[in-house]
Order: structure tokens, then sequence, then C-alpha cells
């Protein structure tokens, strides 16, 4: 039986009298076209570390740990361990960690792996995560700087076109120049709803990250930087001059003297702003010593 046909999750269930828990986003794969793609996408070598969160039974660890020298897979339910410990018995490289990935420090996981894998080059991170957390996931990831070189997840659609939104583009929010700021993003492939068991209530996304290995700004603070960028998106029906006058506190006149220093248009909407842009304001805002 293939493990990623729906007959084997049920098969599973049965047997382990395992019950899927909705709360922890557990919707499982039964489509090996989209294992493949999230695994080709992600371009393991075999002597890359992969990191996948959320492993639920397994189908996408076990194509991983065919193509890694190494995998750490990091799943939240106690119930799914015996469970993998099962399906991934012929995987010898592949290691089950059962801890909340947001509660775990991946940096000190990949340094703790060096020591047994020597040869490790580059650090994979990938996964169907979990849809109620993922910006919490990808930005944990990012803002912990957990020295990784990618992350190719799936996701919720709506997330993804997010992420992936360039300036002028409606769904551009501080989410996605958050992201943008820290990786190259790359869509993979889009996920209809009928591949899961059950099906979610939405599409689906893949889409890659390639972390940068160095930032496309130079930034003076990067507290500023992210500041201006939620201020500037807090009030997106607003233009840039109220958004960041009323988010920054700092008032019309400050305000009105860094965008002209900046040469941007008082008049825009934050939408309508690159990352350079973004980041001339975050450093008008540090020469004014603010
Ligand atoms: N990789 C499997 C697949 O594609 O069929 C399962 C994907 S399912 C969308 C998400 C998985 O993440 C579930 O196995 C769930 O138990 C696990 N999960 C949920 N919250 C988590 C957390 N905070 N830390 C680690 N794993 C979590």
């Amino acid at each position: 039986m293939k493990l990623y046909s729906p007959a084997t999750i049920k098969d599973i269930r049965e047997r382990y009298g395992f019950r899927l828990t909705k709360s922890l986003g557990q919707n499982f794969l039964t489509d090996k076209n989209i294992i493949d793609n999230i695994i080709e996408a992600s371009n393991i070598g075999e002597n890359d570390l992969v990191i996948e969160i959320g492993p639920g039974i397994g189908v996408i660890t076990k194509e991983a740990a065919a193509k890694a020298g190494s995998v750490i897979a990091v799943e939240i339910d106690k119930n799914l361990i015996p469970i993998l410990q099962e399906t991934l018995a012929d995987e010898t490289n592949v290691k089950i960690i059962n801890r909340d990935i947001l509660k775990t420090d991946l940096t000190a996981v990949i340094e703790e792996e060096k020591k047994n894998f020597p040869q490790m080059e580059n650090v994979r991170i990938i996964g169907n995560l979990p849809y109620y957390i993922t910006t919490p996931i990808i930005m944990k990831l990012l803002e912990d700087g957990v020295p990784a070189d990618s992350i190719t997840v799936m996701m919720q659609k709506e997330v993804a076109d997010r992420i992936k939104a360039a300036p002028g583009n409606k769904e551009r929010g501080a989410l996605s120049v958050a992201v943008q700021y820290y990786c190259q993003v790359v869509k993979v492939t889009d996920v209809p709803k009928e591949v899961f068991v059950p099906a979610p209530k939405v599409d689906s996304t893949v889409l890659r990250l390639d972390i940068r290995k160095e930032k496309p700004v130079e930034l003076k603070d990067d507290k500023l930087f992210f500041k201006a960028v939620k201020s500037g998106f807090a009030q997106r029906r607003k233009t840039l001059l109220n958004s960041l006058a009323s988010g920054t506190g700092l008032g019309k006149d400050k305000i009105g003297q860094i965008l002209e220093e900046a040469g941007i248009d008082p008049g825009r909407r934050a939408e309508t702003l690159d990352i350079d842009e973004f980041a001339k304001i975050a450093n008008g805002m540090f020469e004014m010593n603010l």
C-alpha cells in the first residue's frame, strides 16, 4: 500500500486508533506529484540536512530521506510518533522530534546535528505547514536567523499571495515586505484542496523562500525599518504621510521632511513602496535621531 494513499491513512487510523486533530491543522497529503514538487523544488543534495515541520504520517519525510544526508522531522502530536516510527522504519537517516516547532530552537538543533554530520552542506527546511500557524512559523524562522538556505513549504494560497505580492499589488502588506527583506520568494505550484485528507476549506500554494546571504538594503537600524513598514500598512487606505505620522507617533512635519528627503511622494499608499524606499524612510528616521 502506498504511504500517501487515502487507504493507508484509513488503515493507520484504524490500527492505531489515531484521531485527526483539526486544531493542529492535520490535513494529510495524498498526491505523489505534489510531494515530488516539494522535494524537487527544495533541491536536496546528499550532503544536506533537511528539517521537516509537521511530518504527519511521513509522506514527505520518506521522499526527503531518499535524497538527503540527514532528516530531522519536528512533530507536535505525540500520537503520530509511533506511526512515524513504523512508516519510516527503513529510513536510517531520519530523526523524529516530538516538539512544538514554535518552541524549538532550530539553530541549536542544527548545531547539534553538525557534530554527527560534519560534511553537512545546505540546510533545507520543508513542510506542509499547519495552516493555523503558517505566518508565526515563517516569521520565527526568519527573525531567529536560523542558519538555513531555503524554506520550501505549502501554505494557504491566500497567505502565499500576500507573501509574494510585489509593489503595487493590492495583496502587498507588512508580511510581504518582511519576508522579501529576508528572502527571494519563488512560487513552486498551486495545490487544489481535493488532494488532502480531510480536505481543507481553501486551496494551497507551495512557495520556496531562498534566504538571502546578504540583505537587499543597508539599514542603520533594523527595528526602525520594521516600525516604518508596520506603521505604513497599519492604516492601508490612508496616504503614507498620514499612516506613518500616526503609526510612528512622529507627526506630519517630521515624516513630511523624511519623505521629501527620500524623494517619496507623501500622497502614495504603503503598498506601492519597494524595500529600498522603506529603507530610505527608516534611515531618514535614524538620521533624525528618532
Ligand atoms: N506532512 C504531512 C503531510 O503533508 O501529509 C502532514 C501535514 S499537516 C498539514 C501539518 C502537520 O503539522 C500535522 O502533522 C500536525 O500535527 C503538525 N503540527 C501542527 N502544529 C505543529 C507545531 N506547532 N509544531 C510541529 N508540528 C505541528
